[in-house]
């Protein structure tokens, strides 16, 4: 049948180099004949003839195909072939089955109709004679349209005012144009006098608009600004009684069409590749809006309200590419509640890649071919992919369908494939995609210590310096297909790199799987293949090619027990490093196994079965960890007085950066995040497992250095917003150092603080269950909630909503009275809130030696006796730094 058809033609596009793609059919070939024919009727309107394209069709098919075909007014078709196979049940040579897409245009419209065609010859017949006998599966992508600035009709506004959720665009005086589509009008230009007011809503998103514009409510006067929305919305929208028709004005219409030709393809455009090298355009879906103003102080400033959004409003500086705000409207919040998870954007489940790709580090290009089984979630009829617009597809197939239709979103990174057919919830798919290019290495910019707040951090590589270079493609270089929300998925990742280098990827190495194939020999002499297999699901595939060598190999038991017992758990450490620091790796195999034992002891799990370290050369300390691995910046470079000033960087613990790094491994790999918001289950999480390790390796004093250091930066930084705020933190100042001083130190700082306030037992039991609740799946801060509480029996409500969703610090009073037998000391929260702070008090003796009591702060006011024997010198409050408060003397 045509499954197994379609297979067959998959599994020769597979095993066949990229670039040798079917080329077009010689002439004369029957389908070409036959579609070219076709175009000729479709482009010649000539619907008596249409019928003569097939045969076997009932008149009311060919009809419905007419319908759908001739578009009043229709300027232009366009017939492309998409695939071709053998069809079943003809004899070899007079039959087709052929994917075509059909592209047809109007002055102002245009669509794209993709079906599956048998063609066939009739016994004895000609090249010309060839007839579709049966259609199938029409999909179609309507409303393409080509948006239009009128410069016939000009409008004098006074005082026109548009508002959309937190928003007021008023032009005060001048002249408007209007943008329209054959379906209406879906946008205008203002130019003149004209006033842009943003006040968000959310406490936390005025905090922001304070640090960027020094203001909770954005005034700024504009000049010039551009609008569109769904026609619908128009009328509701635009208040055109504030409108007046004059006759247009030359300059004025100047000034519209520079606007337009600027603003105009920023947004809801597609790029039809072959099919249409003109620019087309989506309508904006209703009640959303976008509005591009530009403002004297900020530049242009974009407004957005796109309901397909998690967080629908947004306010985005467009020339320093910030987020300034991004948060969900009213009446998103009322229809799904204050949290929410990516997943619930996600159309389809990615269940296992399958990737083969050769990779010139020199050059920083790929080329690959990459299988994935998919799932659908819903119904679909178009299947969205992230891969970086400077890979170029060169085609796109499905083991069930063949060849498919794939469109690029411009400047998205974005793929849009269009199914034939209607895939039913819950079926399979399987896509093939070939593509190559080049890819920037990943910045690991949050990981890595900057040296100034402006520097962007490069793949290792620095102009300066003489680095033996590391090409890392991760999370952010979008260096392979991948789910737009992305989603856990198993992986099989093979590699071919140039002679002389190695390379790490998520996975175990599979050995043994070094032949090289013809493929390999043909596009790459002396290429040296690498397999990865990733049998426990991951968030998202990585490698790294440098001259690296494999300098250890081990495996080690996770625990005393599983050493005694020969089929206790056991975990495979690997370490690779560049010739230069060869002895340095070497050193790091008795810490690497240290820290993973200890770890697998605290929550009783190691999620992935091996963990390679890969060494890079680097100006500055530093980290990323992917599944299955983690590459470790050596820095060479003598930066380090640059990097002291930095909230992740420790003196006296050397392993610091090898630690965190490690701890990824359950949060952040393990454990995802349901948003961005919750960055700090990963960051906050491995900033803490770091400072338990370097409590149990390094002893208390480092330990209390690190919450030292925790304090401070949480102090000095928490006005920049909540934690929860995620990777906007610093964002709108571009200084990371906010984000590793909150989402790292504080977060830390905070689990710490509610360690203290449960108890040892109770905290570690919590932090167990939550593991084994969400291992490999996305958390959200009230996942961890909902685990302590079960733990705990108490309500940790305002526990969460002050140290995590708000960026209030608690400030504190205190007195302390020594009396004989008895110290008291009394807490006064001074500040607005109540916070529930533990709060450690240290009583010195006369004879030196102290009693550390932890006093739970949890009311406005707190009181306690604390009974002593002997004679007290001093009582000291928060001496290990571990409550992050500010304290007084009252
Ligand atoms: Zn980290």
């Amino acid at each position: 049948m045509f499954r197994a058809a379609a297979l067959l033609a998959c599994v020769l596009a597979w095993t066949a180099p990229a670039w040798a793609q079917p080329a077009p059919a010689p002439a004369p070939d029957p389908v070409t004949t036959l579609l070219k024919r076709a175009e000729q009727i479709l482009n010649s309107g000539d619907r008596a003839a249409f019928p003569s394209l097939f045969s076997g069709l009932s008149d009311e098919q060919i009809n419905q195909h007419a319908f759908d075909l001739f578009m009043p007014g229709a300027v232009r078709t366009v017939v492309h072939e998409r695939d071709r196979t053998d069809l079943e049940g003809a004899p070899p040579g007079d039959g087709y089955r052929v994917v075509v897409e059909l592209f047809v245009e109007t002055p102002r419209r245009a669509k794209i109709v993709t079906a599956g065609l048998d063609i066939r010859r009739p016994p004895g017949g000609d090249l010309n004679s060839w007839r579709i006998v049966r259609t199938e599966g029409v999909a179609s992508v309507e409303g393409l349209f080509r948006l239009r600035l009128i410069t016939t009709t000009q409008f004098a506004a006074r005082n026109l005012e548009i508002r959309a959720e937190d928003l007021l665009i008023t032009l005060q005086e001048g002249t408007v144009f209007q943008i329209d589509t054959e379906e209406g009008i879906t946008g205008v230009i203002l130019l003149g006098r004209g006033e842009m007011r943003f006040s968000p809503t959310p406490e936390t998103e005025r905090g922001q608009l304070r640090i960027f514009s020094g203001n909770e409510t954005l005034t700024t006067p504009f000049e010039a600004a551009f609008l569109r929305l769904n026609p619908i919305d128009f009328q509701r929208l635009v208040t055109t009684s504030a409108l007046t028709k004059v006759t247009p004005d030359a300059r004025m219409v100047r000034r519209a069409q520079e606007v337009f030709g600027r603003d105009s393809p920023k947004s809801y455009v597609v790029d039809l590749q072959d099919l249409s090298r003109d620019t087309w355009h989506l309508q904006p879906p209703a009640n959303d809006m976008l509005a591009e103003v530009q403002t004297r102080r900020f530049g242009i400033l974009t407004y957005t309200r796109g309901n397909a959004q998690a967080e629908d409003v947004q306010l985005f500086q467009r020339d320093r590419r910030r987020t300034i705000a991004l948060y969900a409207s009213q009446a998103k919040l009322a229809a799904r509640g204050r949290f929410y998870s990516d997943d619930a954007l996600r159309e389809y489940d990615v269940i296992d890649y399958n990737i083969e790709a050769i990779v010139d580090p020199e050059r920083q290009s790929l080329e690959a071919r990459a299988r994935l089984a998919i799932r659908a979630r819903a119904s679909l009829s178009t299947l969205t992919l992230r891969l970086a617009d400077r890979l170029e597809v060169s085609s796109v197939t499905s083991v069930e369908y063949g060849r498919l239709l794939h469109l690029r979103v411009s400047n998205q990174n974005t793929i849009m494939i269009s199914l034939p057919r209607q895939l039913p919830q819950d079926s399979d798919i399987t896509l093939i995609l070939n593509y190559a290019g080049k890819v920037a290495p990943d910045p690991i910019e949050t990981e890595t210590l900057q040296t100034g707040q402006d520097q962007q951090p490069t793949g290792g590589e620095s102009p300066f310096s003489n680095h033996e270079p590391h090409y890392l493609l991760s999370n952010r270089s979008l260096w392979y297909p991948q789910n737009p929300v992305p989603d856990y998925a198993t992986a099989t990742i093979r590699l071919v790199v140039p002679e002389g280098y190695g390379c790490v990827a998520s996975g175990e190495r599979v050995s043994g799987a070094t032949a090289v194939s013809l493929r390999d020999l043909l596009t790459l002499p002396g290429g040296k293949p690498f397999v990865f297999r990733a049998n426990q699901p991951l968030r998202y595939l990585a490698f790294v090619v440098s001259r690296f060598d494999r300098v250890l190999e081990k495996t080690i038991a996770t625990s005393d027990e599983a050493a005694r017992d020969p089929a206790g758990d056991r975990l495979l450490i690997a370490v690779e490093a560049n010739a230069r620091q060869r002895n340095r790796a070497r050193q790091l195999a008795r810490p690497i196994e240290d820290i993973l034992r200890f770890y697998t002891g605290l929550i009783g799990d190691a999620p992935y079965p091996s963990a390679t370290v890969a060494m890079v050369e680097s100006d500055l300390p530093g980290g990323h960890s992917p599944g299955y691995f983690a590459v470790l910046n050596d820095p060479t470079s003598n930066a380090t007085i640059a990097w002291r000033n930095d909230p992740a960087a420790f003196d006296g613990f050397g392993e610091f950066f090898l630690a965190h790094e490690l701890a990824h491994q359950w949060w952040g790999q393990a454990i995802g995040w349901k948003n961005y918001h919750e960055q700090w289950l990963s960051e906050g999480f491995a900033q803490y497992f770091a400072a338990l390790y370097a409590q149990k390796s390094r002893g208390d004093k480092v330990f209390t250095d690190m919450l030292r250091q925790f304090r401070r930066w949480s102090l000095a930084d928490s006005d920049q917003g909540p934690v929860h705020l995620g990777y906007r933190l610093g964002h709108i100042k571009n200084d990371s150092r906010v984000f590793r001083a909150l989402v790292y130190n504080k977060g830390a700082a905070v689990l710490h603080m509610l360690r203290r306030l449960l108890g040892d037992q109770v905290f570690f039991n919590s932090l167990r269950r939550f593991y084994q609740d969400r291992r490999f799946q996305k958390a959200g801060t009230e996942d961890l909630q909902r685990a302590f509480e079960l733990e705990s029996g108490r309500d940790l409500d305002r526990f969460f909503e002050r140290w995590i969703y708000s960026s209030e610090l608690p400030r504190l009073t205190y007195h302390t009275t020594i009396a004989e037998r008895e110290v008291t000391v009394r807490f006064d929260q001074v500040g607005t809130e109540v916070f529930d702070i533990p709060v450690t008090v240290t009583i010195v003796f006369t004879d030196g030696k102290t009693k550390d009591v932890i006093v739970p702060v949890t009311e406005k006011q707190v009181e306690q006796r604390i009974p002593v024997e002997g004679a007290v010198r001093q009582v000291q409050i928060n001496r290990d730094s571990a409550a992050i408060a500010e304290f007084s003397e009252s």
